[in-house]
């Protein structure tokens, strides 16, 4: 079997590291905030490249935090795509205020600019909501078009949090992903870039007041002491046993990005004469979360994903129902139809199996098996 991912291989080069870090942690018995989530804390903005990183329980938290600092809440509007993981709509509708969906770029797979400048002057002159954020995606860990977003949300004075839960490990115009916006937030869930063993999730910002605010939202709103609470929060804090084991596992990341980019060369070699393959704009580099191409149609997809699956080799639909059209959503008042990338998109993309240690002999497998439909 292939399967679309595979941590035990990691986890073996790192066996005795993971435990050894683990142990300090039993025996320090600091199992809430402990010495290691600080430490990493300042290790991943030193990677990011920015002043500040806060920890948190899961990339969810990540984006919910920042938004409550930010008041966002009813009445406002936040922008996003409806081509990325629920949690991303989730925590805005969570907070009271309205997920307006903005169409994708068709080979990127992330938001396309041009159109969310059109959904917030149309939500301006509807004047029922006020713009207050876009919340970009790092799909399958290729960074958004930054440039032209952040300048979009300058202009009409909106926040811009980065949602680099696939993206960590991503670069664009020299700058990591997680140093785009006025916050990013990741995800350490264990299939993503960079995971731990359970749920976790960082928040980057440069913003002093907003650093204060997160720190205290982690902890029930806390003020100078347990005794004081300023305002509404959550309890969202990392794990000190997952910081010990995300510590280890960052020092091995670059490496490991390094075998990603080169499955993912061999993967666009031997295919990009039979499928869609994915596009690396100019200046962007991907941390390759994911590897997703496109069949020519929905027919072609069954049939190519059914080839794999007879040679027991796992793929996955990211993702197969858009978010406009999710259950979840259905009072945001969408329909079919309403953003036609991502629904001609949904209907065509799979992923096939990525991560660093994924064999040559297993790569060449998976070519073979999808050339020889054709
Ligand atoms: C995984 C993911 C999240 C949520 O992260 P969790 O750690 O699972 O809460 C948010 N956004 C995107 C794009 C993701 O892929």
């Amino acid at each position: 079997m292939i399967p679309m991912n595979d941590l035990s291989i990691q986890y073996k080069k790192l066996e005795v590291e993971i435990h050894n870090s683990i142990d300090r942690v039993l025996e320090h018995g600091k199992y809430i905030m402990g010495p290691e989530v600080l430490e990493l804390e300042k290790k991943l903005a030193e990677y990011v490249g920015v002043k500040y990183s806060v920890t948190c329980s899961s990339g969810t938290d990540a984006l919910l935090m920042p938004l409550l600092a930010w008041g966002i809440g009813k009445g406002d509007a936040v922008f996003t795509t409806p081509f990325t993981f629920i949690a991303t709509s989730e925590v805005v509708s969570l907070l009271g205020a309205t997920p307006i969906f903005v169409d994708i770029n068709p080979e990127t797979f992330n938001m396309e600019p041009i159109l969310l400048e059109q959904a917030i002057k149309k939500t301006i002159e509807e004047g029922r909501l006020k713009p207050r954020a876009v919340i970009p995606v790092d799909l399958f860990g290729l960074p958004a078009d930054y440039e032209k977003l952040e300048a979009i949300a300058a202009k009409y004075n909106i926040k811009v949090l980065e949602d680099a839960a696939q993206g960590f490990g991503g670069r664009l115009m020299g700058r990591k992903a997680g140093s785009f916006g006025d916050a990013a937030s990741t995800s350490f869930f264990p299939a993503k870039p960079l995971g731990c063993y359970g749920d976790g999730g960082a928040i980057f910002t440069n913003d002093l007041m907003l650093y204060e605010a997160l720190k205290s939202i982690r902890i029930h709103g806390q003020g100078i002491d347990k005794y004081d609470n300023r305002r509404l929060g959550i309890n969202g804090r990392l794990d000190t046993i997952q910081a010990a084991i995300l510590l280890s596992k960052l020092s091995i990341f670059d490496d490991e990005l390094k075998l990603r980019n080169e499955v993912a060369n061999k993967y666009t070699d031997g295919l990009k004469e039979i499928l869609s393959v994915p596009q690396v704009p100019n200046g962007y580099r991907s941390s390759w979360a994911q590897y997703a191409v496109l069949a020519k149609d929905y027919e072609e997809r069954e049939v190519l994903m059914r080839a794999l699956k007879d040679k027991d080799i796992q793929t996955t639909i990211y993702y197969q129902k858009p978010l406009h059209l999710q259950t979840a959503n259905v009072k945001l008042g969408y329909k079919e139809g309403d953003f036609v990338v991502t629904e001609n998109i949904s209907k065509r993309i799979f992923s096939l199996p990525m991560y660093p240690y994924l064999e040559k002999k297993a790569l060449e497998e998976i070519i073979y098996t999808l050339r020889s439909i054709f």
